[in-house]
């Protein structure tokens, strides 16, 4: 067993949570799980605190975040420097949802204090909960729009004359 396989099942844990493993991937690691329990301790340790976070809702486990934070930073540096740019897009995603799902019931009190304070109506405070949790998504998208109108402009020029 080499540190590199270590490495590797780390890295595919952590990638199972952001993008999601393909079949071999997924038989290589629960190959290594089985017969590693330093990493099994590892894997289990991720979804008990994820099981925990869906289940609280509200106590993020800090130790998660960060190295779940930390671990999406790596592989989008890895996935820039050799895979198309939607892919770090999704890395990004990832992240930020990761930072929005530890910051929700604070974003959500804080709403509703500001909301109380100024007099707005529930709807208007709500709404504004609800775009802050898809702004990642629409920043997302509205790059991919974006990039996705930019090709035919790029192409016309070389093509037209
Ligand atoms: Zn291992």
């Amino acid at each position: 067993m080499t540190n590199e396989m270590h490495d590797r099942a780390e890295s595919l844990i952590a990638k199972e949570r952001v993008e999601g493993l393909s079949t071999a991937e997924q038989d290589w690691l629960a190959q290594h799980l089985r017969e590693c329990a330093r990493c099994a301790d590892s894997a289990n340790a991720t979804a008990k605190a994820l099981r925990s976070l869906r289940t609280v809702g509200i106590t993020f486990p800090r130790e998660l975040a960060r190295r779940t934070q930390f671990r999406v930073r790596l592989r989008a540096r890895e996935l820039q420097a050799r895979e198309p740019r939607w892919r770090l897009l999704w890395a990004m995603c990832g992240a930020s949802w990761v930072a929005g799902a530890a910051t929700a019931p604070y974003v959500w009190r804080g709403l509703a204090w500001a909301g109380h304070h100024l007099g707005l109506p529930d709807m208007v405070w709500k709404l504004g909960f609800g775009l802050w949790w898809a702004l990642p998504a629409m920043v997302a998208g509205a790059i991919l729009l974006v990039e996705n109108a930019g090709l035919p402009v790029r192409r016309n020029p070389g093509g037209a004359a």
